[in-house]
């Protein structure tokens, strides 16, 4: 590993502040000093091309985000607790783009704690505590949260309140993934209830990120739904990944379902970086926690974020952004299925707009995955300057998620590296 003696020191420096719990990204570690749109740059002024970030989902430091944010910071910064006009333009802006019945909205500051106080407010109204979660998920670290989500690493225990219900990877089942998953949604009820346990909710990623990024098939979400709500529980989709336009069709990765959740969390690119996130609620499922709890968040939907955020959706529709998300994605996505077609290795492709899967695998026919070549893609590709991730319960699958100014481009340029990184073996 080639760092320079400054970036060595910065090494040695994080240890020795910020303690043994920080990670940071590939072997060769990266020291940004800048962003611009989809590009980062180094201390060398080297571009690395950003096929990952969708907290910068609007471009890096995009302009009108930033003078949103300028304007807001130099004129008010305040809370909840006095009126403003600026978080009720945001919120009615919010709110039209979710189902109508998806009336109220409620701030936070991270992904964390939308989820955190989403089950507070499942809890609430239903009087259970049950959690039914997908195998691998991911849904924050508060301590709640952390109890059910299972990819926080050996220190996390689950509740005992928790259940886990295999996600539908359709390219590792076999059948109808909606009635597998259905199956396992109910099989998770009952053995609740054979605990004692009441069940609160189902809370999904709508594209089960961290189980893979199961984009196909669309509309099998409906029976599980279903059997949540026969058990007197609530379906929670957290859109922390995939919401705000990233899938190009819809602006909710729930919609590609079919179906109306009793809330949704928001999160990552809500504000482009400044940290805002939310829970969209029915009214009714909210009525009781409210009137028998207050809410204040200090920091949550201050105006500064507000700003942030409202200049977000403002950059969405002026750019047309889902449409390239769309466009770009179905692009990008021809590109990885003409490298899976020179490579064996490559065992699938999939993605919805700008998420895109592509999982590594030993050999096609066992579909056994290739952690250690897909760890090795990845460390090269940051070689050539284009950065991804892995996923996925195998760490087999390239986690392939660019800020939605992505262009052809750029999606050329990305399927040449990923190409010449697969040669390399
Ligand atoms: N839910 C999902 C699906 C996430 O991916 C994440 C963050 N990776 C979270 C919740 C938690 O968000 P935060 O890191 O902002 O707390």
């Amino acid at each position: 590993v080639a760092l320079s003696a400054q970036d060595e020191a910065l090494v040695a420096r994080r240890a020795r502040v910020l303690g043994p719990a920080y990670r940071l990204m590939y072997e060769e570690p990266l020291h940004f000093v800048r962003g611009e749109g989809v590009w980062l740059y180094d201390t060398e002024g080297r571009a690395f091309l950003d096929a990952y970030n969708n907290v910068a989902s609007v471009g890096h430091c995009h302009p009108h985000v930033v003078e949103a944010i300028r304007r807001q910071v130099g004129t008010l910064a305040t809370n909840t607790r006095y009126l403003h006009g600026l978080i009720l333009d945001y919120a009615e802006k919010l709110l039209a783009t979710l189902p109508a019945a998806l009336g109220h909205v409620m701030f936070a500051c991270t992904g964390s704690e939308a989820n955190d106080l989403a089950t507070r407010i499942a809890r609430a109204y239903t009087g259970g505590t049950g959690i039914i979660i997908t195998d691998f998920a991911y849904h924050g670290l508060t301590l709640a949260v952390s109890e059910y989500s299972p990819t926080l690493g050996n220190a996390v225990h689950l509740g005992s309140h928790v259940r886990r219900v295999t996600a539908p990877a359709a390219y590792r089942t076999e059948g109808d993934v909606a009635a597998a998953f259905e199956a396992g949604v109910r099989a998770a009820i009952a053995d609740l209830h054979r605990h004692g346990i009441k069940p609160a909710m189902l809370i999904v990623d709508s594209l089960f990120t961290s189980d893979g990024i199961l984009t196909e098939p669309t509309a099998f979400l409906k029976g599980a739904v279903d059997a949540i709500h026969e058990a007197g529980g609530l379906f929670v989709a957290d859109e922390v990944q995939p919401g705000f336009g990233r899938t190009g069709d819809t602006m909710w990765g729930f919609q590609r379902h079919g179906v109306v959740p009793d809330m949704v969390t928001l999160g990552k690119p809500m504000g482009n970086g400044q940290p805002i996130s939310g829970v969209v609620i029915r009214p009714e499922v909210v009525d009781s926690f409210g009137r028998n709890a207050r809410y204040f968040n200090t920091f949550a939907g201050n105006a500064v974020s507000c700003a942030a955020a409202l200049a977000v959706l403002e950059v969405i529709e002026r750019e047309g952004l889902m449409a390239n998300a769309r466009d770009v994605g179905a692009y990008l996505l021809d590109g990885l299925k003409g490298v899976a077609a020179r490579h064996e290795a490559v065992g699938d492709v999939r993605g919805a707009g700008l998420f895109a899967a592509v999982e590594i695998v030993a050999d096609r026919a066992s579909r056994a995955p290739d952690r250690e070549l897909t760890s090795r893609v990845v460390n090269r590709m940051r070689q050539d300057g284009v950065l991804i991730s892995v996923c996925g319960p195998g760490y087999n699958i390239l986690k392939i998620r660019p800020p939605l100014v992505f262009t052809r481009e750029n999606a050329d340029t990305f399927v040449d590296v990923l190409d010449r990184a697969l040669a390399a073996r």
